[in-house]
């Protein structure tokens, strides 16, 4: 159980910061490490990266460093939330989303609450999450959590294999418009930091895996179940 108050502490801090706030393929031992299924079916077009310069919600360097090292300043597509800890596809509303592999269910409800000032008068909200956690086939561990879903259809505890699904897409929480937030965390040296799923493909050194607060990000997605990034 301790993992689990401590997994929740984290996605408490991690859904605060919400959407307003070279090792492909490759585990922190140097295995191979894809196994994450697509999350949903069809594509949708992408609104927000994983930054890789940084993604903490205290980034505002006023661009985003996306995992092919492509830089985007602030408000161009792809970049309008710097900071970004993890990817937001457009998506309307009720949308079945999947389990991304076998694992447990964490956390099912709702999100920190907090104000949101993309909302008109800020009002106090939170998102409906689902977070999963799972043990890579290297050994990792990592959590996947997608947000502002409609509905949720898990339970804290619940057992899920690949493809179950946790959910169905909507706007709860800091959202001016349907999406789905996908973020995932690893365990290394004692906490859950972001991660980014497609890993980082440039030549040069990754910044976040060279960020005190940062790490290594491995290519999470099985062949073929990457979901698409087409920018709109
Ligand atoms: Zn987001």
């Amino acid at each position: 159980m301790r993992h689990v108050a401590r997994t929740i502490a984290i996605i408490v801090a991690v859904m605060l910061a919400g959407c307003d706030g070279g090792s492909v393929g490759v585990g922190s031992g140097g295995e191979a490490v894809a196994f994450f299924d697509k999350p949903f079916d069809g594509d949708y077009p992408v609104g927000n990266f994983f930054d890789h310069d940084a993604p903490l919600a205290s980034d505002n360097n006023g661009f985003v460093v996306d995992h092919t090292g492509a830089r985007r300043a602030v408000g161009e597509p792809g970049a309008g939330s710097d900071g970004h800890d993890g990817y937001d596809w457009g998506m309307v509303e009720g949308t079945p989303i999947k389990a991304v592999a076998t694992g447990e269910v964490v956390h099912a409800g709702d999100g920190a609450a907090a104000p949101c000032p993309l909302l008109p008068g800020s009002p106090v909200v939170a998102a409906k999450v689902v977070t999963v956690m799972h043990t890579a086939p290297n050994g990792d561990r990592y959590l996947s959590s997608a947000g502002h879903f409609s509905s949720i259809s898990v339970a804290p505890g619940a057992d899920v294999r690949a493809g179950d699904e946790i959910g169905i897409s909507g706007n709860t929480g800091c959202s001016t418009a349907p999406h789905l937030h996908f973020e995932v965390h690893r365990w290394v040296d004692q906490r859950w930091v972001a991660v980014d799923p497609y890993g980082w493909t440039a030549s040069g050194p990754d910044p976040w895996a060279q960020h005190p607060q940062g790490t290594a990000s491995a290519a999470l997605w099985k062949p073929g179940e990457a979901p698409t990034l087409v920018i709109p």
